[in-house]
């Protein structure tokens, strides 16, 4: 284990190593957050624990830099911690086997946990040091990020000074993140009525579909297999009378599905038009999604006689129109940004309970009210077809901010350093930052950090000459007045 301390910068590597050595998977962060304690308590530096573990950590201004304006530096203590299945560490309780090949450190058999391990190493280094110039810092540590940002949430930033911040939790150099998403999950509840009948039963299925993560892949149009259960369930709503008995898709809310299947009661008199019609559809959603969802299929599949307790005609309409009107996708791109999804909702989950249908959607927008307005859209069509809407797991945008001081200096540095202009991007997914900034309004932030490759699994591997270029970087932007 001393091969990291043989590794530049000394003291990150340092600090990185010991990290390392104690479990931090989300959600067993006890004992990271009493090393951060430690750390703290044996410089005399002034620091709160909370009760969620999060620790914040003030070093105050270096001589010289007493006037310069305080700077937060952040990044979060817990790891996605995931190993090979023939790996015998417990996770709970061993420390990582550190390995060094080339350019890059990786655990032996686990995710290193360099998301986000290494912005804690970057802060310990620089508040243990006293040759580093820089203004009052406040390091805000906080736990179980990768969990739905919990820390972030419940902390108390009241006694914070500053009014800008760097997040250390991004994973290209030479990227710096400008904004993010706010997102909320919203579920529609759609009351049913059912009747009991003997008849003919179908099972039609949508599969094939490649699916992705709602945030950073919606912008891929990839076919949502729920939108297009609801397609195929309409068309036969209006040229016959079925009834629905099974509905489902998905697997979660923020997953594009990749499969939807329904049970319909067919009339002996239209099985041969409903099976027509349905290769029909196939036929036009395949043509629509050419390019994209090669492997698309639906089909239909005859279950035969059998006795259920289906949903009434009138329902079965209601369902499907609003299966129909439910808007899916992307909403508007930035025009800020280019490439930028600005607002999306993914229609993730659908389900069939006793009396009600229900759809789970996870909702993002880099800007507030545009998720408000989504909402409410979304709230008008339940409503009208007699529903209602939860939501839960709101959590706020970080909206770009033209005028953002913290982000000039950081793209004059990065150009005197390397000789190039920093790619300045924003993301469709979460990120502390929008949790931050509505607590502390007009907080000033970029989102940046050292190269790392395939986080949150086992191949996950940070490179050394980045971790040593974006310390430097760091070093650079503290000392600027
Ligand atoms: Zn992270």
């Amino acid at each position: 284990m001393q091969v990291l301390r043989e590794l530049q910068p000394t003291k990150v590597f340092q600090y990185f190593e010991e990290i390392c050595n104690i479990p931090h998977g989300s959600g067993n962060l006890d004992g990271i957050s009493s090393y951060l304690e430690q750390f703290a308590k044996k410089r005399g530096l002034f620091y709160v624990r909370d009760h969620t573990n999060n620790i914040i950590i003030v070093k105050e201004a270096t001589q010289g830099y007493e006037e310069v304006e305080p700077i937060i530096l952040q990044g979060h203590m817990d790891m996605v911690a995931v190993k090979k299945a023939d790996c015998d560490i417990n996770l709970e309780k061993d420390s990582l086997k550190l390995k060094i090949d080339g350019d890059f450190v990786y655990a032996e058999g686990t995710s290193l946990g360099g998301d986000d391990g290494i912005a804690v190493a970057y802060i310990l280094a620089i508040m243990d040091s006293n040759d580093i110039s820089h203004p009052r810092i406040e390091a805000v540590i906080t736990t179980d990020e990768e969990v739905g940002m919990e820390g972030a949430t419940a902390i108390d930033l009241s006694m914070l000074k500053a009014k800008r911040m760097m997040n250390i939790d991004s994973e290209e150099e030479g990227i710096l993140l400008t904004s993010c998403a706010g997102g909320a999950k919203i579920d529609c509840n759609i009351p049913i009525e059912r009747e009991e009948k003997t008849a003919i039963f179908y099972r039609i299925k949508v599969g094939g579909l490649l699916g992705g993560h709602s945030g950073v892949e919606i912008n891929k149009e990839r076919g949502n297999a729920i939108k297009m259960l609801g397609r195929v369930l309409h068309r036969a709503c209006k040229e016959m009378s079925i009834q629905i008995a099974e509905l489902a898709g998905g697997e979660k809310d923020n997953a594009i599905p990749r499969e939807a299947e329904a049970v319909v009661l067919v009339e002996a008199t239209q099985e041969n038009r409903f099976v027509e019609l349905v290769k029909e559809i196939e036929e036009i959603l395949k043509n629509e999604n050419n390019t994209k969802e090669k492997n698309l299929y639906i089909i239909s599949e005859k279950l035969g006689n059998q006795n259920k307790r289906i949903l009434t005609e009138e329902s079965t309409k209601r369902v499907t129109e609003f299966l129909m009107v439910l808007p899916n996708g992307i909403m508007a791109m930035s025009v800020d940004i280019a490439g930028l999804v600005e607002t999306s909702l993914n229609v993730g989950i659908l389900k069939l309970e006793e009396n009600k249908m229900i759809t789970s959607s996870a909702i993002r927008s880099s800007i507030e009210s545009a998720k408000k307005y989504l909402m409410e859209q979304i709230k008008v069509a339940s409503g009208l077809v007699g529903g209602s809407i939860s939501i839960h797991g709101e959590y706020p945008g970080w909206q770009y901010d033209p005028d953002s001081k913290l982000r000039a200096t950081m793209v004059q540095v990065y150009e005197e350093m390397f000789g190039e202009e920093p790619k300045v991007e924003a993301i469709h997914a979460g990120l502390e930052c929008g949790i931050m900034i509505s607590k502390i309004p007009g907080l000033d932030c970029v989102s940046f950090g050292p190269n790392i490759y395939d986080i949150h699994t086992t191949e996950e591997r940070l490179s050394i000459s980045s971790t040593e270029r974006m310390w430097n970087y760091i070093l650079e932007i503290l000392k600027r007045k």
